[in-house]
């Protein structure tokens, strides 16, 4: 716990870190040179609820941690990681690291990364349409369907991968959600009716259940919906001839969640706590399915980065149950 704001402001100033402190009631109590220096731009700071000021008015919703967080200041002309401590008597000093070059380094191997990534849509969707033709401007034998078949699988996989990569090159650039309201029962429903068709060809057969009265909650829905068609593609993938999947969605308290479970193979118990892990995959023949194991990865970063988390449950033989738990309120931080 900090004793004195101004001598700890002081001392930050003498390391060369920028930081401002704030009373009780949120406003602007005293800031430091480095920090005048930061945020010159920014006209008379002082007496000023932090809430309301333009360009700072993100850090009113840091919370007091050990653990920094990285935040766009500035109109996010500024990028630093803050800290954020409470002093003896109520206040909150936010200190600042200015990462902004650093962040201008790994945009760009994103920005690099998301052009590769998007670009190769467009010859893989040449393949995709020319293996459809081929069987249209004449007979095939049936070696040569067979062939055709298997370029169509290897493009729908090919596919997947593009869309997982997308999505970890989003993960990794921080950029925040843009955040709208999302009815998620309805977003759900879309995904598990996109899926009957694939369930159908697995021998899997989908349920569902929606709850009455689910507010919005607020988030970027085509990141969320990635969310739900991962677990459900998994839990179709890994359940098998017979199987069924149960998806429900429901409110609890302040929160939504959905839960996806499925009676297939279930997962190892040593391997639970790595199936978030990026790459990983169970390593048995059951599971011997394709993949690159980034699904489950994609899944908890995108449901954290709105505030929420996932809980699975599962048994070896009798199946596993995965939930996304997302609050109703905009999320402090994203
Ligand atoms: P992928 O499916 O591409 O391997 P994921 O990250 O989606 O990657 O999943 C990681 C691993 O977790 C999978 O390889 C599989 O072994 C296991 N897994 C995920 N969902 C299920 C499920 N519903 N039932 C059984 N195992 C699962």
């Amino acid at each position: 716990m900090i004793e004195n704001a101004l001598e700890a402001l002081t001392l930050l100033d003498e390391m060369g870190i920028a930081a401002l402190c704030c009373d009780q009631n949120g406003r602007v109590e005293a800031l430091n040179t480095a920090a005048h220096t930061l945020f010159k731009k920014i006209p008379a700071l002082k007496g000023r609820p932090l809430s309301k000021i333009k360009g700072l008015a993100a850090l009113a919703t840091v919370e007091l941690s050990d653990t920094p967080v990285e935040i766009g200041l500035l109109d996010n002309k500024l990028y630093c990681r803050v800290h954020a401590k409470s002093t003896a008597l109520g206040q909150k000093i936010f200190s600042f690291e200015d990462v902004s070059a650093f962040r201008d380094h790994e945009q760009l191997r994103t920005d690099v990364m998301y052009m590769v990534v998007h670009d190769l849509r467009t010859p893989i969707s040449a393949i995709k349409s020319y293996a459809e033709l081929a069987t249209q401007v004449g007979p095939v034998t049936p070696q040569q369907q067979q062939f055709l078949n298997r370029v169509q699988q290897a493009v729908t996989t090919t596919n997947m991968l593009l869309n997982d990569l997308l999505d970890i090159t989003w993960i990794d650039s921080g950029v925040p959600i843009q955040k709208q309201e999302v009815n998620i029962a309805y977003l759900v429903h879309t995904i598990f009716e996109s899926l009957e068709q694939r369930a159908h060809t697995h021998g899997v057969t989908l349920h569902i259940t929606i709850g009455p009265d689910l507010p919005p909650v607020f988030g970027e829905p085509h990141r969320l919906e990635r969310v739900f068609s991962n677990l459900l593609v998994n839990a179709i993938k890994y359940s098998g001839e017979g199987k069924s999947v149960y998806v429900t969605v429901s409110r609890a308290g302040q929160f939504i969640t959905v839960s996806i479970a499925d009676n297939g193979m279930g997962i190892p118990s040593e391997h639970l706590p790595h199936i978030f892990d990026r790459f990983y995959r169970v390593p048995n023949e059951d599971h011997r399915k394709e993949g690159m194991g980034l699904g489950l990865a994609i899944v908890k970063a995108i449901v954290e980065k709105h505030g929420g988390h996932v809980e699975v449950q599962s048994e070896i033989g009798q199946g596993s149950t995965f939930m996304v738990v997302l609050p109703l309120e905009t999320p402090s931080a994203s």
